[in-house]
């Protein structure tokens, strides 16, 4: 087993460890009083693993129960959070005892957010079942659910009491998924690990990818201690997210996955910053040929002259400006304002 621990307010520890949803319980009951455990999982997960994870509680001396809701971003409102929060009434949740997050991104975030709320906050354990959630949601303590408006607009900071990661459930995931994942993971290495990079040049990700979650998560832990509020360098994290938001958005959030729009928007940020030479010549080439070899894309379906306004946000007033994460070669990166006034000279006038 390979553990990382994280020293946030409320230190908590990364398991990872093949079939250790078989061992949820075990792992979790040092930690825990509680009587009763709330198994949150939404309609495609919870087929798959939510008995196997209620078994191992149950072993343990937890009382369980599971709350399924329908797959996909669109369940991530706050009415399916009220629904939540009458199931843990209704089986009687109280203040000491826990829940537990089995599933992707959106599984995470709600659950969180229910758990940092219900009866102002009891403990909570994340076990991320896609790539995606493994190497990047499930750790941080970030949980939010969408509002008609966008995407996490209302949420909490609100750190799990243990993290349970089991690589062997990724085999049962179509390449869609796991390619979706895979954005997160380079963005990692383009801001944090030039080995990490390299590694992905030269092997198959899929080949080692126990070790690439531990790697990945290893790098979001020393960034996220750094900065748990999200006041400052966390920002990196969002190296290809301001363009992948914009991607998303244009996209009216289906069709593209989330890493497929943050590797097109590492792509596109890289071209254009390296032709503003912030970065060094050979990177975007570079980030390119990766994102390819994963089978993600490396531009948008869109036009620089759509993207932007979305980037931009609808508000012109002066003094405005947008912070990017630039890299300045692969394994280094920076964080840089620009003021929407020289958007067009950054960008390029052709755009505007
Ligand atoms: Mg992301």
């Amino acid at each position: 087993m390979k553990v990382v621990s994280v020293k946030t307010g409320r230190p908590y520890d990364i398991l990872i460890e093949r079939h250790i949803l078989d061992r949820a319980g075990e792992y979790i009951r040092p930690l825990t009083k509680a009587i009763r455990a709330v198994i949150v999982s939404d309609s495609n997960v919870a087929p798959l693993y939510a008995d196997r994870v209620a078994k191992s509680l149950q072993n343990s001396g937890f009382a369980t129960s599971l709350f399924v809701f329908r797959a996909g971003e669109r369940s991530k409102r706050l009415a399916a959070v009220e629904q939540m929060y009458l199931h843990f009434l209704k089986h009687d949740l109280t203040r000491t005892d826990i829940v537990v997050a089995l599933g992707g991104g959106v599984t995470g975030d709600m659950a969180g957010f229910a758990a940092a709320t219900y009866l102002r906050g009891i403990d909570f354990v994340q076990i991320p079942t896609s790539l995606l959630a493994q190497v990047d949601s499930s750790v941080g303590g970030k949980t939010a659910v969408d509002l008609p408006a966008g995407k996490n607009l209302v949420g909490a900071f609100w750190q799990p009491i243990r993290v349970l990661i089991d690589p062997a459930v990724l085999k049962t995931l179509p390449d869609k998924f796991f390619r979706d994942g895979l954005g997160e993971v380079i963005k990692y290495g383009c801001i944090r690990s030039k080995a990490l990079f390299e590694r992905l040049e030269r092997e198959n990700a899929a080949d080692w990818i126990d070790e690439v979650i531990y790697e990945c998560v290893s790098i979001k832990r020393d960034v996220v201690e750094q900065d748990e509020r999200d006041m400052g360098e966390r920002a990196i994290l969002n190296f290809g997210h301001t363009f992948g938001h914009a991607l998303e958005k244009l996209h009216n959030y289906s069709g593209l996955t989330h890493g497929e729009a943050v590797a097109a928007g590492a792509a596109i940020i890289t071209r254009i910053s390296e032709r503003n030479g912030i970065t060094a010549q050979g990177t975007a080439k570079r980030l390119e040929q990766l994102l390819q070899k994963y089978g993600l894309p490396i531009d948008a379906e869109f036009p620089l002259t759509d993207i932007l306004p979305a980037v931009r946000g609808d508000k012109k007033s002066t003094g405005r400006q947008v912070r990017f994460i630039f890299l300045k070669e692969i394994g280094d990166c920076l964080i840089q304002a620009i003021p929407v006034e020289e958007f067009r000279t950054f960008f390029g006038e052709h755009h505007f």
